[in-house]
C-alpha cells in the first residue's frame, strides 16, 4: 500500500493555499460585516426576526466554508463556490437592509473586491449575479423596501469593518507578493545552476563564454578556458553505484571551488564534465592550476567506500586571432582534453598556439 505525504496531497489538490489564505480575510470581514448589517437591520426593526440567520452567516458559516473547502476534491473550485454564496449572502442583506446606503454599498464593495482579488473579472461578473440572485431572494422572502439613511448607530457599526478589512487585504496581497519575488529568485537560480553541483549549468556557462570571448577581442585581456572531465567515471558509477557517483562530483565540485578565485567562473557543461573560465591568466597561469588541481583530486580520496581515488584529465586553451567564435576556443580546449585522455588521462594538456587562417 502507498500513502501519499501531505505535499504530495496538496500538490494533487491545487487551491489549498487560496483556502487557508481566504480564511481569515472571510472570518474578519464577515464577523464586522454582520456588525454592520447587525446594526442596520436593528434600525429597521428586523434584528428580531433574523439574528439567528445573521449570527449563523456572521460567525458560523466560515469556519464552515473553510472545512468543505479544505475536505473538497477540488479546494480551488470549492473556494470559488463559497466565494459565491458569501456574494448571495451578501445580495440577501442589501435586500434585508432595506438597502441602507452605507452598510450596502460597503459590503458589494468588500465582496466584489474579494472577486477580483481571487478570480479576476470572471468571479467579479459571477459574484455580481449571485449577489443580484441574494437580493431578489431577499426582496422575495421580506418584502421590497428602500429606505436609504443610515443613522450614526449603522455609520459608526460599518467603521470597524471600512477599517480593518482593507488592511487585512493589503497585508495578505503583501505576503503574496513577498512569497512571488522569492519564488521568482528561486526559480532564478534553479534555471541558472546545476541542482547536483551548485555551479552554473550549461548553458548559462556558454552564455558566459560567449561574453567572455567578446570581452577578450575588445579587450585583449588574458584569459585561460579549462575544460575537464573525470576519469573512468563511469567504473565509479559501475562499483558504487550513482549515488556514491553523485558524492564524487560534489566532492570534486568542492575541490574546484576551493582552488578558483571568485571571478573565474565554473560551470558544469556534461555529466562528468566542467568547463572554468580563468580570468587574466595565460596558458602558463591556468595550467599551473590545473596541476594543483589534478595534483589534489588524486591523492584526496573520496567520500566513497574506503576512499576512492579519482583523477582528473583537463584540456586548456587560451583564445587566439584563429578563433571565429567561443564554439571555436572551446573546441581546442575540447581538442586538447582529448589529447590528455589519449595520453593515458590524470594529465593536463595545452592546445597548441595557431596562426590565423587566411581569409
Ligand atoms: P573517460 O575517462 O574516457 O572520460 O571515461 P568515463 O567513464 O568518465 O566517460 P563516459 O563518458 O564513458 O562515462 C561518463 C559517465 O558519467 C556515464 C554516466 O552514467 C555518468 N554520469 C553522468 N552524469 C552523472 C550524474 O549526474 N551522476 C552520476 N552518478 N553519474 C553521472
Ligand atoms: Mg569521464
Ligand atoms: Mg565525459
Amino acid at each position: 500500500m502507498t500513502t501519499a505525504s501531505p505535499a504530495a496531497a496538496s500538490a494533487h489538490r491545487p487551491g489549498l493555499g487560496l483556502v487557508r489564505r481566504v480564511y481569515v480575510p472571510r472570518l474578519l470581514g464577515l464577523g464586522l460585516g454582520g456588525l454592520a448589517v447587525g446594526a442596520a437591520l436593528a434600525q429597521h426593526g428586523l434584528l428580531a426576526l433574523l439574528w439567528p440567520v445573521l449570527a449563523f452567516h456572521a460567525l458560523l458559516w466560515p469556519h464552515l466554508a473553510y472545512r468543505w473547502a479544505r475536505r473538497a476534491a477540488q479546494p480551488r473550485r470549492a473556494e470559488f463556490r463559497n466565494l459565491l454564496a458569501d456574494a448571495f449572502g451578501g445580495g440577501f442583506w442589501l435586500s434585508a437592509m432595506a438597502f441602507n446606503l452605507l452598510p450596502c454599498v460597503l459590503i458589494a464593495t468588500m465582496l466584489s473586491m474579494n472577486n477580483i482579488a481571487v478570480g479576476g473579472v470572471r468571479l467579479f461578473a459571477r459574484g455580481l449575479m449571485a449577489m443580484a440572485l441574494g437580493t431578489i431572494t431577499g426582496g422575495a422572502l421580506l418584502g421590497w423596501r428602500l429606505e436609504p439613511e443610515s443613522t450614526l448607530v449603522t455609520v459608526a457599526a460599518c467603521i470597524p469593518f471600512l477599517v480593518s478589512y482593507p488592511l487585512v487585504i493589503g497585508i495578505v496581497t503583501f505576503r503574496l507578493s513577498r512569497r512571488l519575488a522569492q519564488q521568482k529568485a528561486q526559480l532564478r537560480e534553479l534555471v541558472q545552476f546545476d541542482a547536483l553541483t551548485g555551479l552554473l549549468n550549461k548553458s548559462h556557462w556558454h552564455a558566459q563564454l560567449e561574453a567572455e570571448f567578446a570581452r577578450w577581442r575588445r579587450s585583449g585581456r588574458p584569459v585561460a578556458l579549462m575544460v575537464l572531465d573525470l576519469d573512468h567515471f563511469k567504473r565509479v558509477n559501475d562499483t558504487h553505484g550513482h549515488p556514491a557517483g553523485d558524492a564524487v562530483l560534489r566532492h570534486f565540485t568542492q575541490l574546484l571551488r576551493g582552488l578558483v578565485r571568485e571571478v573565474d567562473v565554473a560551470g558544469r557543461i556534461g555529466g562528468e564534465e566542467f568547463g572554468v573560465i580563468v580570468h587574466d591568466a595565460g596558458p602558463e597561469t591556468a595550467h599551473q592550476l590545473a596541476h594543483r588541481l589534478r595534483r589534489q583530486l588524486a591523492l584526496l580520496p573520496a567520500p566513497v567506500g574506503d576512499g576512492l581515488h579519482v583523477t582528473v584529465s583537463i584540456g586548456i586553451a587560451s583564445p587566439g586571432n584563429w578563433h571565429d567564435g567561443a564554439a571555436h576556443w572551446l573546441a581546442d580546449a575540447d581538442a586538447a582534453l582529448y589529447s590528455a585522455k589519449r595520453d593515458g588521462r590524470d594529465t593536463v594538456r595545452l592546445a597548441p598556439r595557431r596562426q590565423r587562417q587566411a581569409a
